[in-house]
């Protein structure tokens, strides 16, 4: 019999936002596919988990697949999780999903939290439609897709570092216009912020902004007003 590949959901930050069905999975799986084990075995210590833990990241994902799939072959179950929030979304996963679905091989979520739908479920920017960007290209392309998504009437959901966060509410301002915003912080940490204002307001005040930690900003249609 063919083992079964469990695509399992993660805190963003808080270890308390795990399900208990996460957690009965993490420990009874044969092998965890996690990105970094130091993560990892946080999550692991602090309920009690022990486990068999592998590494699978996006310098490895291509040959570890296989490494997957052998296992799944063998009749074993597996997990994976990331650092942080679901696996696939601008994380390692999908390619192995994708083989496994191929080799008739059952895919099962245990669904939580994402930082792209907890960001956009408290922005109060508009909910019924929306895109999910992801992280930005940082040179070659970059304006192209800024000049893609000025055309999209729906909240843009965009990943960014604490370090290009200035420079992306800049270029959201330059090229998309002076929307409205929903900068992110931290989301489930101890310094969660959220600030729903005019790109030019946020720029205008970018002193106070704290350009710490991690970020999801969330932009309005063109047509939106606050
Ligand atoms: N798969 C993850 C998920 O479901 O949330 C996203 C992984 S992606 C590599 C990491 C990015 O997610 C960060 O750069 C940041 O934009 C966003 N992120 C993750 N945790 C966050 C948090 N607690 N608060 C705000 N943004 C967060």
């Amino acid at each position: 019999m063919l083992g079964k590949l469990y695509i399992v959901s993660t805190p963003i930050g808080n270890l308390l936002d795990v399900s208990k069905r996460a957690i009965n999975i993490l420990s009874e799986v044969d092998f965890v596919f996690c990105e970094d084990t130091r993560v990892t075995k946080k999550l692991f210590n602090k309920y009690d988990i022990v486990n068999k833990l592998k590494v699978f990241n996006d310098i490895n994902e291509h040959f570890k697949s296989n490494e997957v799939i052998n296992i799944l072959n063998d009749g074993k179950n597996v997990a994976i999780v990331s650092d942080a929030g679901t696996p696939c979304i601008s994380d390692p996963g999908y390619r192995v999903v994708n083989a496994a679905r191929k080799s008739n091989i059952d895919v099962i979520t245990i669904p939580g939290p994402c930082s792209a739908i907890a960001a956009l479920s408290i922005s109060g920017l508009p909910t019924d439609n929306f895109f999910y960007q992801g992280f930005l290209p940082k040179k070659k392309g970059r304006q192209t897709k800024f000049n893609e998504l000025s055309k999209f009437d729906c909240s843009i959901i965009i990943f960014e570092s604490p370090k290009r966060v200035h420079k992306t509410l800049i270029d959201i301002h330059k090229y998309m216009g002076d929307r409205v915003v929903s900068l992110c912080r931290e989301l489930t940490k101890m310094y969660e912020e959220v600030t729903v204002d005019k790109v030019s307001h946020l720029l205008n005040n970018h002193k106070s902004l704290k350009l710490k930690g991690e970020y999801v900003i969330v932009v309005a249609k063109e047509d939106y007003k606050n």
